[in-house]
């Protein structure tokens, strides 16, 4: 055991997750790659689980902190504040809400947690509607609406929270369901769930659901469940906090791929788009995010610091069609894990859109979970030179692989090989 492992278990939690028998602490990184401690250079496919979006190190992003730090570092929310304008006036209008307003906070988790407060405020009903196999943080709250039984191990939250099926696709008693079927018996669930509930604040839901594996609903679900929310006057908040920000490549929001359903009437934010500085935030119709009567600031939400990386990495986003690069590059990848998979029975399913793809292991011939073999995966693909990222469940199954949206195509033939050997060797 390293000393630095000796001293991180002597101090920090025991629940704080770390990957790998030997943990790996990360010195440097640049592009799609980062240093350990080990003095190894390693291609990164999990971008510190989504939060690198654009690039390590990426000189514009640097540049602008650098800059920014030599200015001021953070004046409060008491006063203007140009970078925090500037980035929600840009967000606002790529959000696709219409006369949308935007609040900024410090993580994912507290984004959801001003969502919950607004919906329920507005709507004057503290029931939640949320999917099963969801994660939405880890607050008293977003616990409270998190349907992964091993991100919530209590259910003591205030709110009442009332699961619907269509997280998940390969598993439960709608597994293996055409689209339309599926959609059709998703929309059946929640009209019974509605039969006999009192009326719901919202619905709260990520298009691809993140830790709980990178699912794959079908597109028209949430346009589907949409109609169904209007006529009880339930709002819709998508949690884009993995799917935000062109990472699916077809789309620049999660929600787009439900067509139909609109814009939702929340949309949080949280991960890539400080590029690893911390920003979240929520974007909601006016009336909606002006329905707290109390003047209300959170002190870190929105720094200078933060804005000023966050504008920069949008920009080089917008500037260099990532999105595009997204779709391209991981088009490939999947294509190319798709034949990889095809050898291997430990591999249920490769799923996936533009750079956020899903490897769901299996013990050969069941549908049971193989969560021992993601481990030996994610162990033999670091022996490679590779850190991919895992999820799924109650077990987690799934591989979950979403480099950084600058990956190369040679950079995804490297990573596609090394991950066909460590998926060999566990066959
Ligand atoms: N929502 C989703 C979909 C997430 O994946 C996460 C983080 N994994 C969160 C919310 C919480 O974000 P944070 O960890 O920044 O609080």
């Amino acid at each position: 055991m390293s000393d630095l492992y000796a001293r991180h278990k002597a101090v920090l939690p025991d629940w704080l997750a770390l990957y790998y028998k030997d943990p790996l602490e990360i010195t440097h990184g640049e592009g799609r790659h980062v240093w350990g401690d080990d003095g190894r250079k390693y291609l990164d496919f999990f971008g510190g689980i989504l939060t690198t979006m654009t690039a390590h190190a990426l000189p514009e992003v640097t540049k602008a902190v650098t800059e920014q730090a030599g200015r001021i570092l953070h004046s409060s929310t008491l006063y203007l504040n140009r970078p925090m304008v500037e980035l929600a006036e840009r967000i606002a209008q790529l959000s696709g809400i219409p006369d949308a307003r935007v609040f900024f906070t410090t993580s994912g988790t507290e984004a959801n947690d001003t969502a919950l407060l607004l919906a329920t405020t507005y709507r004057r009903s503290n029931q939640i509607l949320a999917m099963r196999n969801s994660y939405h943080g880890r607050s008293f709250s977003a616990v409270g609406i998190t349907g992964n039984r091993g991100w919530s191990p209590t259910s003591l939250s205030p709110l009442q929270t009332l699961y619907v099926h269509g997280g998940v696709r390969t598993r439960g008693p709608f597994a293996r369901l055409s689209d339309a079927d599926f959609i059709a018996a998703c929309v059946a669930d929640l009209k019974d769930l509605l039969g006999h509930t009192r009326s719901p604040a919202a619905l709260i839901a990520e298009p691809i659901q993140g830790v709980g594996g990178f699912t794959s609903p079908p597109d028209g679900l949430y346009a589907a469940f949409r109609e169904v929310l209007d006529e009880h006057g339930i709002l819709w908040i998508a949690d884009e906090v993995q799917t935000g920000w062109g990472r699916t490549g077809d789309n620049f929001w999660g929600w787009q791929a439900h067509g139909r359903s609109g814009p939702p009437d929340i949309l949080t934010f949280a991960k890539g788009i400080g590029n690893g500085m911390s920003i979240g935030g929520v974007v909601a119709r006016a009336d909606i995010m002006n329905c707290l009567d109390a003047n209300s600031i959170s002190t870190f939400g929105g720094t200078q610091i933060t804005m000023a990386a966050g504008l920069a990495n949008l920009s080089y986003l917008l500037e260099h069609d990532l999105q595009g690069n997204a779709r391209r590059v991981g088009g490939l990848l999947i294509e190319r894990l798709r034949a990889v998979a095809a050898q291997l029975p430990v591999v249920r399913e490769v799923r996936g859109r533009g750079l956020m793809i899903g490897i769901e292991l299996v013990r050969p011939g069941t549908d049971e979970a193989h969560p021992d073999a993601a481990a030996a995966v994610l162990e033999a693909a670091r022996a490679e030179g590779l850190l991919i990222g895992k999820g799924g469940g109650h077990n987690t199954s799934v591989l979950r692989i979403a480099p950084p949206l600058t990956l190369t195509v040679a950079e995804a033939e490297e990573g596609a090989a090394i991950l066909e050997r460590a998926l060999g060797s566990v066959h």
